[in-house]
Parts: C-alpha cells; structure tokens; sequence
C-alpha cells in the first residue's frame, strides 16, 4: 500500500522521467560482511554502485547478508541474483539456486563468490562455472591490463579492447573455463603483464578474467577485491553492461593453462662481511654459493623448493627457507656446508635473522604463526602473533623485530621478552627497509604513494609521499639514503633519512619491484621486473648511468660486500645472473656445475 502511494507520488512530480514506470527488472544482492576484509570493501562499494545504477537504469536493488534468503519461494521475486563475494555453504540455498538458474534465473557473481576448492565439495557449481577450479592467486592485488575477448557479446559491446584494470587480485583457474565449448570468454588477463605479482606471481599462459557459460544466464568476473574496483570508466561500463543484459534477459579454442609461482625478495642475498651470496635455486632444491672475489660458485644442496634466504653475519649462518618441505636448512658460511635442517611447518615464506640474540624468524605463508629458531641450538619454538607476515625486518641495536603483511599495521616485536604491539603504520603495507644505524623502518604500500616511516627509538611514525605503489625499499645506512621503488609509475624516489626530504625522482624501467644498494660503492641497482631489464643509478647525481637488458623478468636483487657486482634472479632461471657495473657485462651462473 505505501509502496503504492510512493509510486504515485512520484509519477505526479516527475511525469517526464522513467519513475513512474514499473522497473525493468529485480535484482537480489547477497554478500558477506565477514568476509575476506578486502572482499567486504568490495562488496560495500558495489552494493552502492549496482543501487546507483538502478536508480538511472530504472532497476530494484535489494540485499541482503543473509543465506536463507537464497530460497525458491523468495527467489521467484528477482530476474537477477548477484554474489558479491561468497557462495552458499548450506545444502537448502544451494539446492534453491540450482532449481532457480535450472528455471531461467540470472546470475553474475564476482571474484570470492567464484573460488571454489576441494573443500567446497557442489559439484554442481563448479559445473556451473564452466568447471572452473581456483588455480592459483597473484598477490599483492595489482592492476592489469585486461583484453576482450569476445566483441560479439552485449556485455563488451562498448567497452574498448583492452583497458587497465584497478588493482585486484587474480585467480587462474584449473581447469580453466576456456577447456569449455559451451563456455564464452569475454575477458582476459593480457599476456603484456606477466610476470605479474610481488609475492605470488603470475608468470605465462591463458588466464580468463570474464566469462559466461551458455548453458545459464551468467557471467562471472574476476574483479572485486579491494577498494579500488569502481575507480575504472570502462570496467564500470562492462559491470554495467552485464546487470542489463543478465536483468533483461538474454567455442573457444583450447588455450595454454596459465601458470605461476610465489617469489621472495629475499631469494637472492651478499653477506658483506665474508663477501658470499647466496641465491636459491629453487628447481634444483639447492642454493648457489659464489665467492664475491673469485666469482667462483659451489652449488649447496638443501631442502625441496628454497626460496628465500637469510643471514646472521655475526653467528656466519646461513638461512634457507624451503617452501617445498616446510623446512628451513642452516649453512655455515666458512664451510658452505648444511649443519642442520629445522623442521618450521608448512610454506616457509619469509625469514630473518636477529642477530642480537642468535634467533631466527621464520613467517610462512597460510599461517599467523611464526615459527622462532633459537640459533644456537637449531631448536624451534612457535609465536603467535596473528600475521602472515610477508616482510620482516630485524634492528639489532633495540633488539626490535618489525613484520608487515598485506593489512595496515605494523607489528612491532621486542626480541628480549618476545612480546608484541601492533600500530597502524598506512594502507596495504608492502615491502619494508630498515637503516640499522639510524633504527628507522621503512614501509611501502600497494595502496597510496606513501612510505610511513617508524622510528624505533622514539616509536613515532611519519610518512614520505613517494610515487604510485612504493613496493621495494633499500636503505644506505651509512649514507643515510632510501631508495623506493615505485611500481606503478616506474620509478625510484630517493629519500634523506635524516630529515624525510625526497632528493630526487628517477625514471626506471617498466615496473621495478626490487632494488639493493651498496653502503660500499652507493651504487644503486632497480630490478625493472616488467621490462627485464636492470637500472644502474648513480647516487651523486640521482640518476640511471646503464640500463642491462635480460632476457626475462628479474624479480631479486644483491650487491656484492665492494658494491661492484649486482646478482640477480630472473623468472624462469635456476641459476644467478651477475652483472659487472663499470661494465655492464653480463655473465650467467649456472645451478649445477657446467658439463665439460
Ligand atoms: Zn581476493
């Protein structure tokens, strides 16, 4: 009866506008507010965008959190039924979908609400889908130059044939719904981005962003992660394009699966005092050992999959994270022998060393507890601090250990007593640099061109404005500079730690997501990941003196102890490329010892 009487109302005041016909159609919106944070973000800010278009596109937008709603009786009500970012755990709102797509419903679904594993045991969803199965994610969300596909289809009619994407996270899908001839792609991930990610990283192959399955009326979409997916004219306009033609009613060719693998930063390290570096290669379940003076190289063999390294110079120990095994092997570094093999559990991912107290941290990947070896005795304890850190620094000097994950605080742990305190320290931290001498840390971010700086003597916290997406950071700690990579607008900031001032921009190659500089020579090395390629910067003029072109993308960097030789690890390569920097040749160091 209200409902009327509004609806007359507003036919009297506006008889010119659509308010006072019947809406076109009905959509029913479900999502989770506990959820994935990001997929909350999400779904908040696409509940306000699909009301938004309702209101122009004269459509009803109802929704709702709760899953009993997902009912025949209720469902009858809508042309259209959005997932935002979950899908149905309980056997009855399953069931209830089912028999309402198998009748003629709508479906568009998005990101969270497509993942699906072994653990979410609907066959028929998964069917539904196309039969596509959660693969593999890139992280930390990136933006990605998206293709379409399919031009012929109402849903990309008028958007452009290739656009960049805001940052999301991507899944790939095993099998992947291309396999399926009844399935129509109408986007997908342009190869031009791979290697794409600066944890996990999506490297080669056909990897579906879009896509409907003809059987149903429905589309799912890779997007919605985070709070930046509305920021795009053109994504709006295909979202847009997909609740129209899914509200009013409306055989691809078998592809390379796409493939990817999850990196460390730290994969490839020089210790200085002994003028060594290590760099794991992880295919061949060893770590390569050259000697900084002779450039000889002794292949160490270790645990399954190593990928991250870490090293106690006061102790000479060795840390090699293996992400295959869920152990990590200790090498002592006169000998370059393996002494022990700790047992740290599941996906070791980053690890590092303390060596104010002969203790080594060990975050692992799926996990909020880090795993404490006690250097002395290899012996290992667990500390449960409730992060998935995917950076740690170590300032001996307060005995301060500072972890990051993917959130908005910085976990501040003191090495004597082992208690921690967490503060908000930015947006999405990234990537993390500590100047040992001067006790300050250095975040970056993925989210905002931002570097929040915390001193750790006086626990304040400031921040640098940077370029787009500051997400490797290397300090010269006897100079006192930063050095931030920024990767999206492909440049290095360089920053006076004494006072904050940024000193310079420097133009690099196409994303740089590593960077390592030299305290000995103040040579500065930029891992241009996107554009294979590696920056040489020169620290008394602020600027690139050579660019070394590579044959992939590097995704590591390290300085030998003089500063005169930059080793790098590359995608797609098991050994280590070292490149001389007066000049600029390169030299390949193979995993295994070359066959005479
Ligand atoms: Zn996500």
């Amino acid at each position: 009866m209200r409902g009327y009487l509004l609806l007359l109302l507003a036919a009297g005041l506006l008889p010119n506008c659509a308010a006072g016909q019947a809406p076109k159609f009905h959509v029913l919106v479900f999502y989770s507010t506990s959820a994935e944070y990001d997929h909350v973000q999400f779904a908040n800010d696409a509940v306000k965008f699909l009301e938004n278009t309702g209101r122009g596109k004269n459509f009803t937008v109802d929704t709702t959190t709760n899953w009993d709603d997902c009912n025949e009786a209720k469902l009858r009500n809508y042309q259209l039924v959005v997932w935002l970012n979950e899908s149905p755990a309980k056997e009855e709102h399953r069931q209830a979908f089912q028999k309402y797509m198998e009748g003629g419903g709508a479906w568009l679904g998005f990101h969270g609400a497509g993942y699906n594993d072994q653990d979410t045991h609907w066959p028929w969803y998964v069917d539904f889908l196309g039969g596509a199965v959660f693969h593999i994610n890139s992280w930390p969300p990136l933006p990605a130059k998206l293709v379409v596909d399919e031009r012929n289809h109402p849903v990309t009619a008028k958007i452009p044939e290739s656009y960049v994407a805001p940052l999301n996270e991507w899944y790939v899908w095993k099998p992947s719904p291309r396999l399926n001839p009844g399935v129509r792609i109408l986007l997908t991930l342009d190869p031009a981005n791979y290697p794409l990610g600066l944890k996990d990283v999506l490297l080669s192959g056909d990897c579906p962003v879009a896509w409907t399955n003809t059987k149903y009326k429905m589309i799912y979409m890779n997007m919605g992660h985070g709070s930046r997916i509305f920021s795009s004219a053109a994504q709006n306009q295909l979202i847009e394009n997909a609740v129209l033609w899914l509200g009013g009613g409306a055989a691809p060719a078998q592809e390379q699966q796409a493939e990817g693998m999850r990196i460390s930063a730290q994969a490839v390290l020089a210790n200085a005092k002994t003028n060594r570096v290590y760099a794991v290669s992880t295919g061949e379940n060893a770590v390569i050992v050259v000697n900084g003076a002779s450039r000889k190289a002794t292949r160490v063999a270790v645990g399954k999959e190593p990928s991250t390294i870490a090293i106690n110079s006061a102790s000479n120990r060795v840390y090699v994270g293996n992400a295959g095994d869920g152990t990590v092997s200790v090498l002592d570094g006169a000998t370059d022998q393996v002494i022990a093999t700790v047992k740290v559990g599941e996906l070791p991912y980053v690890v590092a060393a303390n060596s104010a107290d002969n203790v080594v941290y060990v975050a692992r990947t799926f996990s909020n507890t880090t795993t404490v070896i006690n250097g002395a005795t290899n012996q290992t304890s667990m500390l449960d601090l409730n992060i998935q850190a995917t950076a740690i620094g170590v300032a001996p000097e307060l005995n301060q250990i500072y972890l990051i994950d993917q959130g908005d605080e910085l976990t501040i742990l003191e090495g004597r007593t082992n208690t921690a305190r967490k503060i908000r320290a930015g947006d999405h931290l990234w990537g993390l640099g500590v100047n040992a001498v001067t006790n300050r840390v250095y975040l970056g971010s993925t989210h905002g061109p931002i570097v929040t700086v915390f001193d750790g003597k006086n626990a304040s916290i400031s921040s640098v404005k940077v370029g787009e997406m500051p997400c490797a950071i290397a300090v010269d700690s006897s100079a006192n500079r930063v050095y931030v990579a920024n990767y999206a607008d492909s440049s290095v900031t360089v920053v006076d730690g004494s006072n904050n001032a940024v000193l310079g921009t420097i133009s690099v190659g196409i994303h740089p997501q590593a960077v390592a500089v030299s305290p000995a020579s103040h040579k500065i090395c930029v891992a241009n990941t996107g554009g294979s390629s590696v920056s040489i910067i020169d620290a008394q003029s602020n600027s690139v003196s050579a660019t070394v072109k590579l044959g992939s993308g590097p995704y590591a960097i390290a300085l030998d102890a003089a500063g005169k030789t930059a080793y790098v690890k590359c995608f797609g390569d098991d050994g280590v490329i070292s490149i001389d920097l007066e000049t600029q040749a390169t030299s390949r160091i193979a995993e295994r010892p070359e066959a005479k």
